[in-house]
């Protein structure tokens, strides 16, 4: 067997699309562009990369974001009385953190500070619990993402087995989370899980979020799984790759998601989608 590709960048281009005509919509109704707050603390490459891409796809959907570009040293009062201030603003629908912070802040504290309607990265522990409770409101934006891919595919997912490899609070916790609300069998496992290839090999859908290039096996995927690869791992020779052997993987699986162009572009499309769906449910003034 050859896997299908899930297009990761062109199906995030229908999401874009659709919040785009959502907000032209608010827009034809008198209503105000959507807001996001982007804050960026110190000057991490990386960090600086997936902003930047944030704020081209607010500005192509047609939310108003405001950058908060703030130095390396800025201190934990300032940062939460900038959350406090963001938190108060009417224009502003939703509050982005980009992290990691610098060590001296405390990111629980200041994801924690954010007002859990305004939370549009969905880490805050109110959205986490209404997740839990199978009542999704803003939900974390790289599992929702990953729903959206998987439900592309046309499969049926109530019933299907799947194995979450990775269990850290903003992708392997959350996405164990949705996957239960969408009616799978759902095994969660971490650096302590035992026989992991087996575990692996037992299921419908593969999700892996660990951050090691090729942990886990092509020959572990049972022929015809469903593979979502969220790794994202830069190799000395400069090349991306995601956490899953993807070549002996894609001969094995009915559908896969490449690294590049999986599951990154969807967490950027998903945050313009949660941020509309704050404006529009969450703010009605
Ligand atoms: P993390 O380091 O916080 O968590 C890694 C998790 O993997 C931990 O729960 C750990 O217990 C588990 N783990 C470690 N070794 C394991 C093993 N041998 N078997 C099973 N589990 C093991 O990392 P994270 O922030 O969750 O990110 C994971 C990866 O996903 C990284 O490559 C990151 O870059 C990527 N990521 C991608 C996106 C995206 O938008 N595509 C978003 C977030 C994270």
């Amino acid at each position: 067997m050859s896997a299908n590709i899930i297009d990761g960048k062109q199906i995030a281009k229908q999401v874009r699309e659709k919040v785009k005509s959502g907000i032209e919509y608010r827009l034809e109704q008198g209503l105000r562009a959507p807001g996001l707050a982007v804050v960026l603390i110190g000057n991490d490459p990386a960090s600086e990369v997936y902003v930047n891409h944030k704020r081209r796809a607010c500005k192509e959907v047609g939310i108003e974001s405001t950058a908060y570009d703030l130095p390396v040293d800025t201190s934990q009062e300032k940062l939460l009385e900038l959350v406090d201030e963001l938190n108060k603003a009417a224009h502003i629908d939703g509050i982005l953190v980009q992290l990691p912070l610098p060590d001296h802040l405390d990111a629980n504290l200041i994801l924690e500070r954010i007002r859990p309607d305004k939370d549009v990265d969905g880490f805050h522990p109110f959205n986490l619990g209404k997740l839990a409770q199978r009542m999704p409101v803003l939900r974390p934006c790289t599992p929702k993402g990953v729903i959206t891919l998987l439900e592309s595919t046309g499969v049926p997912l109530r019933g299907k087995d799947a194995i979450m490899v990775g269990a850290s609070n903003i992708v392997g916790r959350p996405m164990s989370l949705e996957l239960l609300l969408a009616g799978v069998t759902v095994t969660t496992t971490h650096r302590f899980t035992q026989n992991l290839a087996d575990k692996v090999s037992r299921a419908d859908i593969v999700v892996v979020g660990v951050g090691i290039p090729g942990l886990v096996k092509g020959e572990w995927i049972k022929e015809g799984a469903i593979v979502i690869d969220v790794g994202i791992n830069r190799l000395e020779n400069g090349k991306l790759v995601g956490d899953v052997e993807y070549d002996v993987a894609a001969e094995r699986a009915s559908w896969i998601t490449p690294v590049p162009g999986g599951v990154g572009p969807m967490t950027v499309a998903t945050l313009m989608e949660n941020t509309l769906y704050a404006a529009n449910e969450l703010h009605r003034d």
